[in-house]
């Protein structure tokens, strides 16, 4: 008997951009050579490592993208970039850090399942609020203004975008899945003492 297959895309997250211009994937492969070099990124790799996660120099990619996407991880293979939906720096560092709250949580817990709609809201909730993805400068550059308990409103909103890519989880599911998870997944901050 052969095992059950793994779904071919663990997590995917998505662009707020319309991915009109962008950068190729030779700029955005610099602009992630970059990142590498930022105190949360180098931070998140060496958690990985001391978790028994080694990633190799072809672990974060940059790829041209078709669908609206920022960019994704995918178990056994590594993360991607969109090159064609990155205009900044700073777009680049949080896809990064955000793929890599994804792969450590992959690394450290062997039996995550990415089908499992509370598993992979759990990360889901997790790297959006390690990110820093709702940011209130970050919201306000997409146009929402910062109220009181708006990040976690943020959060909610993104990591139900991400979890419509998963097959496995209806749109009840995963709200369901969300919520019952909610307070253990957004305190729970490893490998950082408290949120970035
Ligand atoms: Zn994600």
């Amino acid at each position: 008997m052969e095992e059950e297959p793994v779904p071919v895309t663990a997590s995917t997250s998505f662009s707020s951009n319309d991915g009109n211009g962008g950068q190729s994937v030779k700029e955005c492969e610099h602009m992630i050579q970059k990142s590498l070099r930022t105190p949360t990124v180098k931070f998140l790799k060496d958690h990985l490592e001391k978790a028994g996660c080694i990633f190799g120099d072809k672990f974060i990619k940059a790829v041209h993208c078709d669908k609206k996407i920022s960019g994704g991880y995918v178990r056994g293979e590594g993360i991607l970039v969109c090159s064609n939906h990155m205009e900044i720096q700073d777009e680049v560092n949080q896809v990064v850090i955000h793929e890599l709250i994804h792969a450590y949580d992959d690394c450290r817990a062997a039996n995550l399942d990415w089908a499992n709609c509370a598993h992979h809201a759990c990360s889901e909730i997790r790297a959006g609020h390690l990110s820093g993805d709702c940011h209130y400068k970050r919201e306000m550059l997409r146009g929402y203004l910062k109220v009181r308990g708006h990040e976690q409103e943020c959060i909610r909103r993104r990591v139900m975008k991400s979890m419509r890519a998963n097959p496995y989880c209806s749109e009840a599911a995963a709200k369901d899945a969300m919520e019952a998870v909610w307070d253990v997944c957004y305190n729970d901050t490893k490998p950082f003492d408290r949120a970035p």
